[in-house]
């Protein structure tokens, strides 16, 4: 269905946990959440059953995201009932793809088309610093397992961060050379809990470009990404630019997150709590929130932060 501004509502973001095994930096505390009581979070039975309502409305995309989705117990059933209902065309899950080495086969055959998996850095000690956490090591690994899987599509996110990895863009695009992966460069999105990162942490996606001479516009748009590809390379290199460029206008997104809330716009406040509900009732609510989806979330930049109200783990990117 369409929202007040003549916007299709095609894509549902499913947060499905808050709890991840990593700590990126600008995403999570480093404490971690504090787990909450099972009643306060979405069953299994109602995920998809808010799946199912979103799809009768038009959502023909769903995204698994977190937290990381893959420590969740029920993942791949939970995948396996989502990926079955009729209408929906495409199943895809964001990950950091540290639990891909086991769980890439599994996610495939439970319905999974597309994995994007996030990368920040190639340097295992950049790497550790940014997760906190994690392991290089076993990133490579899961990415080795998810082009092994025979996935429709594997795509790398890496978040572009001044000081960080700006020097490395150039080898971050090469991998779409080595492997038939797409690369994802992300301008860093000022959350509240991520106040750590200066102003000179925000670099526009232009960078990528002045790294990138020999890059070619594609000239298509891959939904919210402008695209470009290194001569020869198998896989395109994108540019989401939320903050440079913002891409309000033709947003047809929808976001749900593991408690139950709809969150018609990632950077504004508004919460819609769907917990508790049948699926009819699912559906009128979701019906609304989309028609409440605001025209965009204004200005975005380090002076002006997010206005979310919460952590990405909790909402999902
Ligand atoms: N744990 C999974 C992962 O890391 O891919 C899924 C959840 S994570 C919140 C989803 C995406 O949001 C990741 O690609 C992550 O890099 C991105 N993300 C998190 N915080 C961000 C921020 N402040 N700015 C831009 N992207 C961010
Ligand atoms: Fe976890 Fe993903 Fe957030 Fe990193 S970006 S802390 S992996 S939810």
């Amino acid at each position: 269905m369409k929202d007040g501004f003549g916007r299709e509502i095609r894509y549902l973001r499913i947060s499905v946990t808050e709890l991840c095994n990593l700590r990126c930096r600008y995403c999570m505390p480093e404490e971690g959440v504090e787990k909450r009581c099972h009643e306060e979070m979405l069953t299994e039975e109602e995920t998809v059953s808010a799946a199912r309502a979103a799809v009768s409305l038009g959502v023909d995309k769903i995204r698994i995201t977190g937290g990381e989705p893959l420590v969740k117990k029920n993942i791949i059933s939970l995948c396996e009932k989502i990926g079955a209902i009729d209408g929906l065309r495409e199943l895809c899950i964001t990950t950091n793809g540290t639990l891909l080495p086991r769980l890439a086969e599994p996610l495939r055959k439970a319905g999974v088309k597309r994995v994007n998996l996030s990368l920040d850095t190639l340097d295992a000690e950049k790497y550790a610093y940014i997760t906190r956490r994690g392991t290089l090591d076993l990133a490579l690994k899961g990415l080795e397992a998810a082009l092994e899987a025979g996935f429709d599509k594997v795509k790398i996110n890496a978040v572009l961060i001044g000081g960080f990895n700006d020097d490395e863009v150039p080898a971050l695009a090469e991998l779409t050379r080595r492997y038939p992966v797409d690369v994802r460069f992300i301008e860093l999105m000022p959350m509240e809990g991520n106040r750590d990162f200066g102003p000179d942490a925000f670099i526009p996606y232009t960078r990528v470009l002045e790294a990138l001479p020999e890059a070619e516009p594609l000239g298509k748009e891959g939904g919210v990404a402008k695209l470009y590809r290194l001569p020869g390379a198998l896989g395109s290199i994108g540019l989401i630019s939320p903050l440079g460029d913002h891409f309000c206008g033709t947003c047809d997104r929808l976001r749900l997150l593991a408690d139950g809330k709809l969150k018609p716009c990632l950077h504004a406040p508004a919460e819609y709590s769907i917990k508790g509900m049948t699926e009819e009732k699912m559906r009128e609510t979701m019906a609304s929130v989309i028609l409440k989806k605001p025209r965009w979330h204004g200005v975005l930049n380090y002076e002006n932060r997010s206005g979310a109200g919460r952590t990405m783990n909790e909402i999902g990117g």
